[in-house]
C-alpha cells in the first residue's frame, strides 16, 4: 500500500533561521505551521542528545497541537572542546540568542583548552537530530552529520547561528560564505531530511 504523505505539518522550532531552512526543503504542497501561529513556547530541552531533544519537542507540540509535528536539534560539536557546545549551542547564545556571544564563546573556550589553538586544525561537526511525531504516538527519529573545522576568524554574513565559523570538509568557504543553495547542497539538516523525504 502506498504510504499517505503529510500535507499539513507543524514544525516545532521557534528558530526562524531554522524555520527557513525547513520550509525550503520540504515539497511547496506541505502547508506549515509553526508555534507563532498557537503562541506556543518551545519546551525545555532536557535531553542528553540531539535524539533525545528533538524527540520530546516534537511529541509536545503534537500533542498540544494534535497535528503531524516535525522538530528537529542541532547543534556544533567541537572535537577538543569535548564536543561542545553540542546540545547547547543555543545556550551558548544567551536568552537573545545572540549568535556573535555564541561565536565568541567559542572562541573562548578554545583559547582556554590551548592558547596556540588557532595552529592547529579544530575538527568539528554539526549534527541535527529529526523527529516527526504522529497524534497516534508513532514517531520516527534520523540524523544527519557535516564533518567540517572550524576557521580562526568569522567569516560570511550568510545563514545563521555557527555558520560564519564553520567550514565544511573539501570545502574553503565557511557556511556563512556560501549562498543557500551551496550550504543546503551539504549541510547536516538536508541530510537529515533525505532520510524522511519519503512522509512527503
Ligand atoms: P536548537 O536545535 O534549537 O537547540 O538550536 C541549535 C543551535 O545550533 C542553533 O541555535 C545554532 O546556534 C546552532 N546550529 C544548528 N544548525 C546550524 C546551522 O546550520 N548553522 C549554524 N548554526 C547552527
Amino acid at each position: 500500500m502506498k504510504k499517505k504523505k503529510i500535507i499539513n505539518l507543524f514544525v516545532g522550532s521557534n528558530n526562524q533561521g531554522k524555520i527557513k531552512e525547513i520550509r525550503d526543503l520540504l515539497p511547496k504542497t506541505v502547508q506549515i505551521l509553526t508555534p507563532k501561529y498557537f503562541n506556543l513556547k518551545s519546551p525545555k530541552e532536557t535531553g542528553a542528545t540531539f535524539k533525545e531533544n528533538s524527540f520530546l519537542k516534537a511529541k509536545f507540540f503534537s500533542k498540544k497541537t494534535k497535528m503531524i509535528c516535525l522538530a528537529d536539534d542541532s547543534g556544533l560539536e567541537i572535537d577538543s572542546l569535548n564536543k561542545l557546545p553540542g546540545i547547547y549551542s543555543a545556550r551558548w547564545g544567551g536568552k537573545k540568542s545572540n549568535f556573535n556571544l555564541a561565536i565568541n564563546k567559542v572562541y573562548k573556550e578554545l583559547k582556554k583548552k590551548n592558547k596556540n589553538w588557532f595552529k592547529i586544525k579544530q575538527t568539528a561537526r554539526f549534527v541535527c537530530a529529526l523527529t516527526i511525531y504522529w497524534p497516534s504516538n508513532k514517531f520516527i527519529n534520523v540524523i544527519g552529520i557535516v564533518e567540517g573545522t572550524i576557521s580562526t576568524v568569522k567569516k560570511g554574513n550568510n545563514g545563521f547561528g555557527y555558520d560564519p565559523i564553520f567550514v565544511p570538509l573539501r570545502k574553503k568557504l565557511t557556511f556563512g560564505q556560501m549562498k543557500p543553495k551551496q550550504k543546503y547542497r551539504i549541510d547536516h539538516r538536508v541530510r537529515a531530511f533525505k532520510k524522511i523525504k519519503k512522509f512527503f
